[in-house]
């Protein structure tokens, strides 16, 4: 073949074949991505939410459009997995989705950019061996796990509990989830990414000192609006707090009122208000 055809086809077929495909796939995408926002939110996703997750019914009306977009594009891009004789159905995947959207829904466009798979077992589960806690010679029961390579794992009946009850302070998927939110930068240190850089100072300085005082009080045994576990590390401080956010704002107001306002800041909701 004559190496100038050769010459063109490097430096202009390839490109453009390249550019093509990339082309038709992000145009695909498009097209799914409309196709989700042009179905209704239906009235049996509806009654779902207002029987499983009734802080989303709390939620201000400027909210309520965008997580129930954000549901509908939640369900289209993350797949779930039954376990245990688990079978997904849309009470599952619709309550999981609200909580999660839940927390993302004060933020506009922002989602879950690692997550790929939510998992469900029927109750407590022991450790998978795809986890990466997973120790054969000391198998632990679990509520719920967070990887940072995208899964979520759920015990059903302690999640829809969970997101039932909104007063006691305990839910499993929004802790998860929070968990999920820390890790999107590949690390569960309590850090999530934050919009804008400067609020890291803050965020670094209360959490610090509000994680000691955590600390001191499951050390003494001293009662708490965040429950003891969050002085296992930073990560857990950050998803017992969330939970307390949420389903305890005017106590935790209350009692730690630097961690409402730096979760105010952070989530961009104001659930005392709800
Ligand atoms: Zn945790």
């Amino acid at each position: 073949m004559n190496p100038t055809y050769i010459l063109l086809f490097v430096f202009l077929g390839i490109p453009a074949l390249l550019f093509g495909g990339q082309y038709l796939f992000a145009r695909r995408l498009r097209t799914k991505k409309e196709e989700v926002l042009a179905t209704d939110f239906s009235a049996t996703w509806d009654a779902i939410l207002h029987q499983n997750v009734p802080l989303v019914t709390k939620l201000p009306k400027r909210f309520r459009e965008r997580l129930e977009t954000n549901i509908k594009l939640f369900l289209a891009e993350v797949s779930f997995e039954g376990q245990g004789g688990v079978e997904i159905t849309d009470e599952i995947r619709v309550t999981v989705a609200a909580q999660a959207c839940l927390l993302t829904v004060g933020r506009e466009n922002k989602r879950y950019p690692r997550l790929n798979n939510i998992i469900i077992y029927p109750s407590a589960f022991t450790d998978s061996p795809r986890s990466p806690n997973f120790d054969p010679d000391n198998p632990t029961y679990r509520l719920g796990e967070s990887w940072t390579t995208g899964t979520v794992i759920l015990a059903w009946d302690s999640a829809k509990r969970g997101a039932v009850n909104i007063h006691d302070g305990h839910n499993v998927t929004l802790h998860e989830f929070a968990h999920q939110l820390d890790q999107e930068d590949g690390v569960a240190d309590g850090v999530p990414i934050f919009e804008h850089r400067s609020a890291f100072a803050a965020w670094a300085d209360v959490f610090t000192r509000e994680y000691d005082i955590q600390v001191k009080k499951a050390t003494k045994g001293h009662r708490s609006v965040l429950d003891h576990y969050g002085a296992t590390n930073y990560a857990e401080f950050f998803a017992v707090a969330t939970e307390a956010f949420f389903e305890k704002p005017k106590q935790l107001k209350r009692k730690r009122p630097e961690v409402y306002k730096i979760l105010k800041n952070y989530y961009r909701l104001d659930p005392i208000t709800w």
